[in-house]
């Protein structure tokens, strides 16, 4: 017998590593739901992880992997945004490495992260078991400010953030040395782009913002994008999202203009768009980004 709404466990599996330049590693999601892709990044000095998955067996095992390709260098953690399943296992980290987040995400995370551990814990099962014995982690570092350089030893790392788009404190890491960039949730690859738009628990969305965010992504010519989830690619990606969000503004609008009612944009425009990306996962996510573009027309 199966159970075709029962999620399948968050795991990372480390074992799904891969080195996409020098130095550079991810431990790509498999496309599995609520595992995001995860970056350690190493210098001469320091070895930089991007993001933990969600809760502490899942942080043991990225920290785990962390170490063994780290070997004697510090390590540091930093976070795209305080989602759970990119930030709920920083736990493990704790005092084993030196922890940055920016201002804006910190913040967000003392005022949203006990509300989303208990949303997420009533997803199903298998997340409320990968979630059973989180502790919110604060940050041992602090920036303030658009963007924070890390010296990891013979290269750079850029943590850049723009403010509210997906969340509050997204942020980018950026690697000029070769080019390559991690997104977070302001972009993912074939998937409808996260909206959490749950008024009024949380409209800490900014769509005008998040194209922006993207455009300032794209300026900077990354060669390979690693996206919060989906598969590693070019700027492409970043372009997909960027003319999605976009074009679901557009049509909201004008659909607004017309005189249609929020059901009736979700009735008539989401088949529409969903129609528009036959390949691209999670269309549950179309509603959100109508009704959230639909809320700024007042
Ligand atoms: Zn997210």
């Amino acid at each position: 017998m199966t159970d075709q709404a029962a999620p399948p466990a968050p795991d990372v599996d480390t074992s799904a590593i891969r080195e996409i330049a020098k130095g550079v590693f991810v431990i790509t999601d498999r496309r599995v739901p609520l595992v995001p892709n995860i970056g350690i990044v190493l210098g001469e000095t320091s070895a930089l992880v991007i993001d933990t998955g969600m809760g502490n067996a899942n942080g043991k095992a990225v920290l785990e992997a962390a170490k063994k390709l780290a070997d004697d260098r510090n390590l540091i953690l930093t976070l795209t945004h305080f989602h759970p399943e990119h930030g709920y296992g920083a736990d493990a980290f704790k005092s084993v490495a030196r922890i940055i987040y920016n201002k804006a995400q910190a913040d967000e995370l003392a005022d949203k992260g006990q509300p989303y551990l208990d949303m997420f814990k009533g997803m199903g099962p298998t997340v409320a078991e990968a979630l059973a014995d989180t502790t919110l982690v604060a940050a041992d570092e602090l920036y303030d400010g658009a963007e924070h350089i890390l010296d990891l030893g013979g290269r750079t790392a850029v943590l850049k953030t723009w403010g509210k788009a997906h969340t509050r404190g997204d942020q980018v890491v950026y690697l000029p040395d070769c080019r390559v960039l991690f997104t977070g949730d302001l972009a993912e690859e074939r998937t409808f782009p996260i909206f959490p738009w749950f008024p009024p628990d949380d409209m800490d969305i900014d769509g005008a913002n998040w194209i922006e965010v993207l455009d300032d992504c794209l300026a900077l010519a990354p060669e390979i994008v690693v996206p919060g989830h989906g598969d590693i690619d070019g700027g492409a990606i970043l372009t997909d999202v960027r003319d999605y969000i976009a074009d679901v503004a557009a049509l909201v609008k004008k659909a607004a203009i017309a005189g249609k009612s929020k059901d009736e944009m979700i009735a008539e425009l989401g088949p529409a768009i969903r129609a528009a990306h036959p390949d691209w996962h999670f269309p549950e996510w179309i509603d959100f980004a109508i009704r959230y573009f639909h809320a700024q027309q007042a």
